[in-house]
């Protein structure tokens, strides 16, 4: 099957590839690049790995991370290069990169020939989308996000309003709802006042104050509350990234900052809920207090009970090892045989910090399987359904208002006596029940919890991402009963038999709910 998608615009990548090719190599190459895409009249953007030797890490190219993390924006049609070598020699990384084409939709494009890795590779998105699917659910992605950027250029609002704000449906920007800013207002002053986000939670908590879908104020949707810099009257589009791409040593993903110049920052688009004054004393204060290393914050373990020995299905314990860190005891649990005699399970130990780069790592993993599946039930929301209660209650009340009217025509059709009176009582009767159950409707949706399956994925994989990226507030049990919430349990196995050398492999097997 042929897919034709039209390019419009493409990254023009160059680098030396070889060791014996001179800059002027380099600038003839991308003379090349830039004459074909102006043939083509296609926009195109440079990326040039400047100064890079054959030494460098093929995984440590500055340029060429900039340029898939534009990939991964949605921003290319095409990626255009002199030879296919020229992106990575890598292989496990080139297989790496052209997975990411596939997925975001963007072809190779060299001198030659045009390589669509999409129409090849089709089982690499779930069986939900056929190829053809796909691909329209990318280009449709990309007329959206290109679409968007534009309108964010104008200060105006993408998707859902955060919370002390609605949307104004003509100017498409940000005004205040007054009972939905005083929780906000309130949040910034008790955190001024020296409350923790914990603490915050707790009182809301205490006093039933639920967010406006009826969720519970987490101390996580605090945290992004005093973070965000809407309330004093920004916006900016497109400031987070959890890069794919690029890791720490732990195997975590790294949060990357996007590149200003990525990003659009609109000052005073909209009026804001707190001035600028408190809203930088609150970052103080959260600089301030995120100042201790990610590992003390998360505590130190969020993982009891939830390992087992695959050996013996054991619950792993856990130790002090000498040096004192945290450390996963050998299992060592006798079973007996009638005779008395017994055998030990032979697990071994491990340092808690070594298992959990690899525990980190498979989760990551699993929660960019949850990330793609919030997208595609989003993508295939529409806006109603997204905006829903307050939609709901709008067709109710238009309803009302024609009943109203019908009640109003029966009695006047009584005075000019067109009806008997016996008639339009009971004409009456009927529209005034009819009504009566409509406004019990309403205040149904009103007072009903009524945080969607969205949002309820939406927060979860908000509150993963922090733990993933180590910003999370939250207290070791916490993370702990988040874990429990997808996680049935960890096998852990270790049973190699290199005495005297650490290095003895082992394997983590999480099984999911
Ligand atoms: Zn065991």
């Amino acid at each position: 099957m042929e897919i034709h998608v039209k390019i419009k615009r493409v990254a023009i990548y160059s680098r030396k590839s070889r060791p014996d090719e001179t800059e002027d190599a380099l600038q003839r190459q991308l003379q090349i690049l830039t004459n074909m895409a102006i043939k083509n009249g296609w926009e195109w953007e440079v990326f040039w790995e400047i100064g890079s030797s054959m030494s460098i890490d093929e995984r440590e190219r500055p340029e060429l991370n900039k340029l898939l993390r534009k990939v991964q924006a949605y921003e290319y049609d095409g990626i255009l290069v002199t030879d296919a070598d020229r992106l990575s020699r890598d292989m496990e990384h080139s297989a790496y990169i052209k997975k990411m084409f596939a997925n975001y939709g963007v072809k190779l494009i060299t001198t030659t020939k045009v390589y669509d890795y999409n129409v090849q590779e089709d089982d690499l998105m779930s069986d939900m989308m056929s190829v053809l699917a796909k691909q329209e659910y990318v280009n449709t992605k990309k007329r959206l996000l290109r679409g968007k950027k534009a309108s964010a250029k104008e200060g105006k609002w993408q998707g859902k309003p955060p919370l002390g704000y609605k949307l104004d449906r003509d100017t498409k920007k940000l005004v205040i709802d007054e009972a939905e800013a005083s929780i906000v207002r309130e949040i910034f002053e008790l955190y001024i006042g020296g409350a923790s986000g914990n603490e915050i939670a707790r009182k809301f908590d205490f006093e039933g104050i639920l967010t406006p879908m009826g969720g519970r104020y987490t101390h996580s949707r605090i945290g992004r509350i005093l973070r965000n810099e809407v309330y004093k009257g920004d916006t900016i589009f497109g400031k987070t990234a959890c890069s794919k791409i690029e890791k720490y040593d732990s195997g975590l993903p790294k949060q990357l900052p996007t590149d200003e110049a990525d990003q659009i920052i609109v000052e005073k688009a909209h009026p804001s809920i707190i001035s600028d004054e408190d809203w930088e004393k609150a970052e103080a204060i959260r600089n301030a207090r995120s100042q201790l290393p990610p590992a003390s914050r998360i505590g130190k373990n969020p993982f009891s009970t939830l390992i087992q020995c695959s050996t013996c299905g054991r619950t792993v314990t856990f130790q002090l090892d000498r040096q004192d860190r945290l450390t996963m005891g050998s299992c060592k649990t006798r079973s007996y045989a009638t005779d008395g005699s017994y055998i030990t399970c032979p697990n071994q130990g491990l340092l808690l910090s070594t298992f959990e780069e690899v525990f980190y790592e498979q989760f990551t993993k699993f929660i960019e399987g949850m990330e793609d599946e919030l997208e595609y039930i989003k993508f295939n929301m529409n806006e109603e359904e997204i905006f829903n209660p307050q939609a709901e209650i709008a067709e109710i009340s238009k309803r009302i208002k024609k009943i109203n009217g019908r009640i109003k025509k029966a009695q006047q059709a009584f005075l000019a006596e067109i009806l008997e009176e016996a008639e339009v009582k009971e004409e009456v009767k009927t529209l005034r029940h009819q009504k009566k159950e409509l406004e019990r409707e309403i205040e149904t949706i009103k007072h009903t919890p009524v945080e969607s399956k969205v949002d309820v994925l939406e927060e979860l994989i908000l509150e993963f991402k922090e733990i993933l990226l180590g910003t999370t507030e939250l207290q070791p049990k916490e993370i702990n009963e988040l874990f429990r919430s997808v996680i049935d349990k960890i096998e852990y196995t270790r049973l190699g038999v290199i005495k005297g050398s650490r290095k003895a492999p082992f394997s983590v097997n999480i099984r999911y709910k």
